[in-house]
This record gives structure tokens, C-alpha cells and sequence, in this order.
């Protein structure tokens, strides 16, 4: 069942003497919610398209449900439901009508299409707007009618571009329920691109962080904490009090297995750690006699990878 549905082979895109992704490798396993994480011109949505075969790569290969997506983009089609970021639809047609049309430039029966188009309506939560024309549907409901679209084509694998960018708070954990419903109930591979951590934390199985036209890392939250922050994934915050002994509360704790780096702020003592060692540092702090009025366990989590490597991101140098 895990096998893998997407396959980017050392991709590179460049558009003249500009290189919008830089040898990329990637691969997305059958039914898993994949996400390419990344800013604003960090080559997700090139890569999208060269998935799709809708932009040729410099060099590498990509295939899709092993077909190779640049010589046989059609057939790739066939297997694949593709959301843009930004969806167009017949504005004066209803949102039924919309997906009549769809269904029906896809070889279904008046009678199939509109069962289809009813079905999926529900499915993404439009049964109320079934007949209400889509130039006046939200935005978030504009992205629903767009995922019911590419829905009714019956993908094995559905990419998304963007899907949440101008919805609302609600609106976005619906949507993203959604899209996790498609993966643990039909099967269906998904991936998607978001500049926003906390949404693609929130549902990937896996995860690509882009910076600039290159992947600086993969895999779930956890992995891509011990990939980015390797000799120190943990930080434990002790505040300690000293007594009379006059016991050195740094020279104490470095002296303990896995601590890196000591930082101190007043009576609270931040201990990088290269694993997590929170009672044995609990042990020797009470064991040296000085008090432990304070003790907190911090695990580097998508925030920190976030902060670290999308918004300073000159000070990158560790990998
Ligand atoms: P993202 O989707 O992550 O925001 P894009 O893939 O859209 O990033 O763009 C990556 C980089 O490639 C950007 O610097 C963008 O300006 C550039 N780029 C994208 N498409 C073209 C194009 N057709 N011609 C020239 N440059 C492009
Ligand atoms: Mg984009």
C-alpha cells in the first residue's frame, strides 16, 4: 500500500538564467497528505506544474502513478485532479451547473453527471448552494465547488495549489478536514502547497519544506526536528534557586551526559540537550542541594524550523 505515486528524480526548472528549483528529489507514497511547506517564490507551485506536466523541466524527470508526466501529460491528467490557486468558473451557471459541465466534458451521461454533481455537492458541504450561481459563492465555497470539481473526475491523486489561501479561520479547518477525509477514507493521495506551517502541520503524514528552489528538508514534524536541529532538538528550562553551599549551578549541569550549551536568564537556567534528560537534570540539581523551583521540557517543534529557516533565513547554515 505505500508505495510511491509521485516521483521527482533531480528536478531543475529554470526560466532563462533564474533556477526556480534546484535538483529536486521527492517522492509522495498512495494514499498519504503530503505537503510542500514553503514562502512566497520558493518554487512550489513550478514544481506543482511540472508534476502536473503542464511546464517541462530543464532536467531531471517526474512521473506521476509511474507515467512519466512530460512526454504523456494527458494520460497523467487522467489520474490526476488539479486545483489551481486560483479556480475559474463559469460565473452565471450555478454551482450545480458548473459541475454538470465538467462531469459532462468527462464522457458522463446527463443522468451520471447530475447524480455526480449532487453527490459531490454534499460531500464538500454545498448542499444548500447547490443552485446558487458560483459568481456569488465565497471564496471558501469557490474552493469547495473546486474541490468538488476535481473530485467528480475520480482521481487517484488530487494536487492542490494554495487551497486555503483567502478563507477564513472556519472555513480553513473544514476545508482541511476535508481534504484528510479524501486520504483516510477514499484512499485518494493528496498533496498540497501552503505557506502557512500550522495548516500543513495540522494534516500532513509528510512534509517538504522549500526555500528557494531546493527541499531543506523532509519528512513528518518529528523527523524534520532531529534533521534541522540535530544536536539539540531539546531545551529544559530550570529555574533554580541557590543556597548557602554556594554551588556552581553551571558547572553542575554541564557535567551531565548530553547537555550542549548552558544559557542563563536571572534564576532560570536554559539547557540545550541532545536528548531528553529532564529528570536527570531534576536529580542533579536536587542532588547538588540547590533548589528546583521551576522545570519545563521544550521540544522544537514546526514554529522554531519555521522561524529558523523561513524568516532569518542568511543565518541557515546548519543542516
Ligand atoms: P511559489 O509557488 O513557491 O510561490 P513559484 O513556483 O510560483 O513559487 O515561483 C518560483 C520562482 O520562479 C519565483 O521567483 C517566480 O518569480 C519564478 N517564476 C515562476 N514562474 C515563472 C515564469 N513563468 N517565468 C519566469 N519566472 C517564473
Ligand atoms: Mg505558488
Amino acid at each position: 500500500m505505500d508505495h510511491n505515486v509521485i516521483e521527482l528524480f533531480d528536478i531543475t526548472k529554470k526560466y532563462g538564467s533564474f533556477t526556480a528549483v534546484d535538483h529536486l528529489n521527492l517522492t509522495v507514497k498512495k494514499s498519504e497528505v503530503f505537503g510542500l511547506l514553503g514562502p512566497n517564490g520558493a518554487g512550489k507551485s513550478t514544481t506543482i506544474l511540472m508534476m502536473l506536466g503542464l511546464t517541462e523541466p530543464t532536467s531531471g524527470s517526474v512521473s506521476v502513478c509511474g507515467i512519466n508526466s512530460t512526454t504523456n501529460p494527458i494520460e497523467v491528467k487522467r489520474k490526476v485532479g488539479y486545483l489551481p490557486e486560483d479556480v475559474g468558473f463559469y460565473n452565471d451557471l450555478t454551482g450545480i451547473e458548473n459541475l454538470v459541465y465538467t462531469a459532462r466534458l468527462n464522457g458522463f451521461s446527463r443522468n451520471e453527471a447530475e447524480k455526480s454533481a449532487v453527490k459531490f455537492m454534499k460531500r464538500v458541504g454545498l448542499s444548500d448552494d447547490i443552485n446558487k450561481k458560483a459568481g456569488k459563492y465565497s471564496k471558501g465555497m469557490r474552493q469547495r465547488l473546486g474541490l468538488a470539481d476535481v473530485l467528480i473526475k475520480k482521481p487517484e491523486i488530487i494536487i492542490l495549489d494554495e487551497p486555503t489561501s483567502g478563507i477564513d479561520p472556519t472555513g480553513v479547518r473544514d476545508f482541511l478536514n476535508l481534504i484528510v477525509g479524501l486520504s483516510r477514507q477514499d484512499g485518494i493521495t493528496v498533496l498540497f502547497s501552503s505557506h502557512n506551517l500550522h495548516q500543513v502541520q495540522q494534516v500532513c503524514d509528510h512534509l517538504a519544506l522549500f526555500v528557494k528552489g531546493k527541499i531543506i528538508a523532509d519528512g513528518n514534524v518529528q523527523d524534520l526536528s532531529v534533521k534541522l536541529f540535530g544536536n539539540e532538538p531539546f531545551i529544559i528550562s530550570a529555574g533554580i534557586s541557590l543556597n548557602v553551599n554556594n554551588v556552581n549551578p553551571e558547572e553542575e549541569l554541564k557535567k551531565i551526559e548530553g547537555v550542549t550549551t548552558i544559557s542563563r536568564e536571572k534564576n532560570i537556567f536554559n539547557i540545550s540537550c541532545s536528548k531528553d534528560i529532564t529528570s536527570e537534570i531534576a536529580r542533579v540539581i536536587v542532588n547538588s542541594g540547590m533548589n528546583l523551583n521551576y522545570l519545563q521540557r521544550k521540544e522544537y517543534g514546526l514554529d522554531e524550523i519555521y522561524n529558523r529557516y523561513f524568516e532569518g533565513e542568511e543565518k541557515h547554515e546548519r543542516k
